[in-house]
């Protein structure tokens, strides 16, 4: 967590609020997070905000992008009035301040992400081996991404993002339920019906938790509160599937798995 419908809902966000604010000032409470070479740019604007697999982008009015990755934990506010600005100060790693007064915050619990600027160079060089958009791809590069690794398990090509991006751990467990696939089966083992049924499986998945705003487990909020796809999945942390089986777990790649023994073969 986040995943790219959550990344996606607060990239929308900032762009609603802040494209075209000119930042005035900065202020870096956590230098792990946030690099201090920001301030050298003083002042500039945000043009944009655009996402890129998990990576968040504030693009400005010079060559330079800020690229921000927020991990586990990483969060903004916007605050409205006192109370906002009370609770943004949690957690706070900076705070920006616009020409017309107002601030925009980054946090970060567990301070795993980060928040730098970059050149257009260093811009292509981190994100060059990134693997293409879920919602962009077709049913036939899918397929030819993942079917090259004929040993693999599938979850754990799911969640590479050199393969596809976006993907991670609970979207891969949701869309690999509803595709009937158990999540260790050997990718040469998978037919070409079943990469089809992934693919839009994902696609759906995906598109139906943006609408909703994402999926709020554990920390995740984005700029206006909580997502509400957490009320829609069917095996993520279920002890039972949606027909009434009992789930198993397993862990792949490091993390932990459910899936339901009956349906997912
Ligand atoms: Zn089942």
């Amino acid at each position: 967590m986040p995943e790219l419908p959550e990344v996606e809902t607060i990239v929308r966000g900032l762009k609603d609020r802040i494209v075209s604010k000119k930042v005035i000032k900065i202020e870096i409470k956590d230098k792990k997070v946030v690099s201090t070479k920001i301030k050298d740019l003083l002042p500039f604007t945000i043009t944009n905000v655009t996402r890129r697999a998990k990576y968040l982008l504030f693009h400005t009015n010079t060559s330079t992008t800020l690229l921000c990755h927020l991990r586990m934990t990483g969060h903004f506010h916007y605050p409205q009035n006192k109370e906002e600005v009370q609770s943004s100060k949690k957690y706070l790693a900076a705070t920006f301040t616009f020409h017309d007064n107002s601030t925009l915050t980054h946090n970060s619990i567990r301070r795993l992400g980060f928040l730098k600027p970059c050149t257009p160079n260093e811009l292509h060089t981190l994100l060059q081996n990134l693997g293409p958009e879920p919602l962009i791809i077709s049913k036939e590069e899918f397929y030819h991404r993942i079917a090259k690794y004929q040993t693999g398990k599938i979850k754990e090509k799911l969640m590479d993002q050199n393969v596809i991006v976006g993907v991670g751990n609970i979207y891969a467990q949701e869309a690999l339920y509803q595709s009937k696939i158990h999540p260790a089966k050997r990718i040469d083992t998978i037919t070409k019906t079943q990469f089809n049924l992934l693919h839009k499986h994902i696609q759906q998945i995906l598109t139906h938790s943006i609408q909703l705003q994402g999926t709020s487990v554990k920390n995740y909020s984005h700029l206006a509160g909580k997502g509400g796809y957490q009320n829609h999945l069917q095996i993520y942390q279920k002890e039972q599937c949606p027909k009434g089986h009992a789930t198993n777990t397993l862990t792949i790649a490091g993390r932990g798995t459910y899936y339901c023994p009956t349906c997912q073969k």
